[in-house]
């Protein structure tokens, strides 16, 4: 995957709609101190589905949104669209078909917010499945920023294990396997607790065959009496 356009509206210090392409071979963003390159990074963290309010350089994640400036009033929400070309079929099976998956992720200043694929509502989960072992994505090394180097070059044993794997294209699989053991756990557990549902029922079962044998002979006894049964009381 390649990506291919950034959109953003009302995001950081961008007030009004801007378009941000990247066409085929190296882009760079040049500017002067402080005209908003590095948020185009943190535009691209946040629609990939960063969490992590630290890591978009700010103390809520309310900061995303355009505060105001130079008489601007403030905005009441951001959005971010990324436009990814899928040209090597490492999108998930579902998205396999797509030339090209356009992300969004929206938030208003009310705490509502939403995420999107190809303008569908989605979940944060199904965002980080699409970039799952494609080297993309917020924990992986595609993101280096300012005088964060050192957080390959430095990175434990256990950190650069997830950047090796990443790099392999196996974190998807690995996660997949996680979800299918928690779901093979859960099974187990449920069918613990059926067992102790039969067992319990069984017990049940047990005294209410015990009552049904004292109704038949109850109704046995009923209808020798209503039939006048000659014998009936010299038997009991
Ligand atoms: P440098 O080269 O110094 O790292 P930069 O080009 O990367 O700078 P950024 O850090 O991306 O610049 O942008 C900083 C600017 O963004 C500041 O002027 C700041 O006021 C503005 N900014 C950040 N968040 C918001 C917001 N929520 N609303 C309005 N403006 C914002």
């Amino acid at each position: 995957m390649k990506l291919k356009k950034l959109e953003l509206t009302g995001f950081k210090s961008f007030s009004e709609k801007s378009s941000i392409e990247f066409p085929v071979g190296v882009s760079a963003v040049v500017g002067p101190n402080g005209c908003g390159k590095s948020n185009i990074v943190d535009a691209l963290r946040w629609v990939m589905g960063e969490q992590s309010v630290k890591q978009l350089r700010g103390k809520a994640m309310e900061d995303v949104i355009f505060a105001g400036s130079n008489g601007k009033p403030p905005l009441n929400m951001a959005e971010v669209c990324l436009t990814l070309l899928n040209d090597n079929g490492t999108a998930p099976e579902e998205l396999k078909d797509f030339t090209e998956i356009m992300l969004t992720r929206r938030l208003y200043r009310s705490g509502e917010s939403g995420y999107f694929i190809n303008k569908q509502p989605c979940r944060l989960k199904d965002i980080h499945n699409i970039f799952l072992g494609s080297g993309l994505g917020t924990k992986s090394y595609s993101i280096i920023q300012q005088g964060n180097i050192g957080a390959i070059t430095e990175a434990g044993p256990e950190e650069r294990r997830f950047f090796i794997e990443e790099a392999a294209g196996i974190t998807r699989y690995k996660n997949r396997k996680k979800e299918a053991l928690s779901k093979v756990q859960t099974t187990k557990q449920n069918l613990l607790r059926i067992n102790d549902i039969i067992n319990e029922v069984q017990k049940q079962m047990a005294g209410l065959k015990r009552q049904v044998k004292k109704a038949e002979i109850y109704k046995n006894y009923q209808k020798r009496i209503r039939t006048g049964y000659p014998d009936f009381f010299c038997k009991i």
